[in-house]
């Protein structure tokens, strides 16, 4: 989220396709539904369809295509063919949940791909594919009430893919055998998009939208509780929002908004121990187990940790190893780093 003069900024450098600029920004034109490097040699939008973005996977998860005439994944001047390749299978069909036999189809040899691809753009192919999907699917939450108002009212089943690619990931829209229609929302932060689950009463789910896995937990989510998701938002999720502007801020580390829990009772249990870890302090697994008068239950702990589907508020980035080292985070180490560094500062 960059303020108005710094867009201001980016659009003179637009306009002028200033050479210093790339890899500074990326631009999505809302217009068209691409994004492009700043000195994309096709016609400049108007500044108002403009939104900016640090990086390329931002304007992925924001729901953004590659442009084609200035292909902001590929380095100017050296596109490697099997990183064209692939982002192109992934146009060709961005809902696909790829696996290793996708590869073999394409011929291409997967470590080399790998590697290529996470040097382009610092991210691994299925990390890309995975915000390219989320993006889509997310798109709707992310526009906004107004669009969603108007696909809910037309019934939900609009001919625009917008059920289809939502519900690939959300599920089907509710019917009389949903127990529970639960709201989503997508929550902009410093550490990137998130996206919040609840319905009146509690938050479900809070988590970074390119999270690992994010697609299990939702399904796991509706089935546990035969819940339908419709995008929108509720008094919880704007608590949430507003908890969370000032926790990234540094105002308050407090979280009050009301969650709700789902796992098994030791999961709960662990869930439960790592909110009474202050904020600003680490514990390791084993403390957790230990405290859990379980001190032999260390991996069970890690396990429980990672399912944690309230992230920040429900801190499980404030466990890491014994040894000092900073452990697994499915939202991303960098973010676990940075989230740990953050809360050091307002002990
Ligand atoms: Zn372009």
């Amino acid at each position: 989220m960059f303020n108005f003069e710094k867009r201001k900024e980016y659009y003179q450098a637009l306009l002028s396709k200033n050479s210093e600029y790339e890899g500074i920004f990326y631009v999505g034109v809302v217009t068209t539904g691409v994004f492009c490097r700043p000195t994309c040699p096709a016609r400049k939008p108007k500044f108002e369809n403009c939104e900016f973005f640090a990086t390329a996977k931002e304007a992925l998860l924001a729901s953004f295509r590659p442009c084609e005439r200035c292909r902001p994944l590929s380095h100017p001047n050296q596109i490697s063919p099997i990183v064209q390749m692939l982002v192109q299978a992934i146009e060709n069909n961005p809902e696909k949940r790829w696996k290793e036999q996708d590869f073999h189809e394409l011929s291409i040899d997967i470590s080399t791909a790998r590697r290529q691809f996470k040097k382009r753009f610092g991210m691994t192919f299925v990390e890309y594919a995975r915000c390219r999907r989320m993006g889509l699917a997310l798109k709707h939450i992310k526009e906004g009430s107004a669009v969603i108002d108007a696909q809910l009212s037309a019934g939900y089943e609009s001919s625009s893919g917008f059920r289809d690619a939502f519900s690939k990931i959300m599920g089907a829209a509710p019917t009389r055998a949903h127990h529970l229609v639960l709201k989503a929302s997508w929550l902009d932060t410093k550490l990137g998009p998130m996206v919040a689950i609840a319905d009146d009463h509690s938050l479900y789910l809070l988590e970074f939208v390119d999270r690992r896995g994010l697609e299990n937990e939702v399904k796991k989510l509706r089935k546990k509780l035969s819940a339908a998701i419709i995008p929108g938002e509720t008094n919880i999720i704007r608590n949430v929002e507003s908890e969370l502007a000032h926790y990234f801020d540094g105002k308050s580390m407090e979280f009050k908004t009301p969650i709700h829990l789902i796992g098994s009772t030791f999961q709960k249990n662990v869930w439960l121990e790592l909110r009474k870890i202050p904020p600003g302090e680490t514990r390791s697994y084993l403390d957790i187990a230990k405290s859990l008068k379980k001190p032999t239950a260390c991996r069970a702990v890690a396990r429980a940790n990672g399912a944690n589907q309230i992230a920040i508020i429900v801190p499980c980035h404030r466990v890491i190893n014994s040894n000092g080292q900073l452990g697994g985070y499915a939202g991303g180490i960098v973010r676990k780093q940075w989230l740990i560094e953050h809360e050091k500062k307002f002990k």
